[in-house]
């Protein structure tokens, strides 16, 4: 997928380049229609534009995501995450098969922190879910572009709008475990599935607490032939383990299940588990709550960063920062005085 990220992105650049030459700008109503038909081209060219770094072609965009806002929230949103080689895109397109079979639609979107923290990219070095992608029910987008994971999330949490008006009622939305990314992800999905490999009994060493904390579901994966009895184990210690855990809000007990993505075991019972967990947080209304909750959250993230590009941007601070910093690390004023002095001057 690096070679389809490279050329999406071109394919991209090619198209807002040709819009610029041609004058000719989208029409956010033609788009609209469009995504809400579930055109999976205008979908994408949709959002190539909330990508887009040409401010008139990304407020069209907005524009866009705007009609589509009424149309959004229908959907049950997946977080997927797991080591690079657990199994992630085999699973996904087992779990994206299986609800395609019975009528649904599947988006998936990736956050790959890898592409904003280095040049390369953990999600991206092979072709993955090849079946998934040529099937008309799915739609598959490579990681956003950005260079700040920040950025990321946040056309992500754009896309996510755009693809459920478009009729997409399944959106996966997988993540490799590097820095803050699962958090970022579980901070914008309402169930989050983690992905392990049965070890040699020391299935926890290693894994973040917090990821245990977020995980709705645990699926052992490759838990077939030989390793089904260390899968066995691995299951047990995960269980035991989650006993330890402070009850979630929503009162959702967390599971741990096997899987074996490759030969396609276990995934009716994951479809299971996600649809019980489903109608176990609508019916105590935490689903709703968990939505709102990460709006709100998402808002007051957007206005920091606001707040934060509008201050650096200010004549005062872009003048006298450097000055200050060097007054501050010869000890000539404390941090306290450099703020005061930045913060007064700027709001004046
Ligand atoms: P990702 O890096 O997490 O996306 O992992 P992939 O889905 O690319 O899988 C990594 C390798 O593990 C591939 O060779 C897969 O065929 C293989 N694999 C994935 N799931 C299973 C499984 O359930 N059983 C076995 N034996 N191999 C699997």
């Amino acid at each position: 997928m690096k070679k389809e990220k490279k050329q999406t992105n071109r394919l991209n650049k090619e198209l807002i380049d040709k819009l610029v030459q041609k004058k000719e700008v989208p029409n956010a109503d033609l788009y609209f229609q469009k995504i809400r038909d579930g055109n999976r081209i205008y979908l994408s060219k949709a959002i190539t534009l909330i990508e887009s770094n040409n401010p008139e072609y990304y407020k069209i965009g907005q524009q866009i995501l705007k009609k589509c806002l009424p149309f959004s929230g229908n959907s049950i949103r997946i977080g997927i995450t797991g080591v690079p080689g657990v199994g992630k895109s085999t699973f996904i397109e087992a779990l994206g098969k299986e609800y395609i079979k019975t009528g649904h639609k599947v988006a998936v979107l990736a956050i790959d922190p890898s592409s904003s923290l280095s040049k390369g990219s953990i999600l991206g070095d092979k072709t993955r879910m090849e079946q998934l992608s040529k099937n008309k029910n799915a739609f598959i987008r490579p990681t956003a572009s950005g260079n700040q994971l920040g950025g990321v999330a946040q056309k992500t949490r754009e896309t996510i709008i755009l693809c459920e008006a478009a009729g997409f009622n399944k959106i996966l939305i997988e993540t490799v475990g590097v820095g803050q990314s699962e958090t970022m992800v579980a901070s914008m999905t309402d169930f989050f599935l983690l992905l392990k490999l049965a070890g040699a009994g020391d299935e926890l060493q290693g894994i973040k607490r917090g990821i245990i904390e977020m995980a709705d579901l645990i699926v052992i994966n490759k838990a077939e032939g030989d390793n089904l009895t260390a899968a066995k184990i691995a299951k047990k210690t995960f269980e035991t383990a989650l006993h330890y855990y402070p009850p979630k809000n929503n009162n959702w007990q967390p599971k741990v299940v096997l899987s074996s993505a490759l030969y396609h075991k276990g995934i009716d019972e994951i479809v299971q588990i996600i649809n019980n967990y489903e109608t176990f947080v609508k019916n105590n209304h935490t689903f709703e709550k968990k939505r709102k909750q990460q709006d709100l959250q998402w808002f007051e993230e957007n206005i920091k960063q606001k707040v934060m590009e509008y201050f650096y941007k200010k004549p005062f601070v872009v003048k006298n920062i450097e000055k200050i910093k060097n007054l501050i690390t010869s000890k000539k004023i404390s941090v306290y005085e450099g703020v005061e002095k930045l913060i007064q001057n700027t709001l004046k």
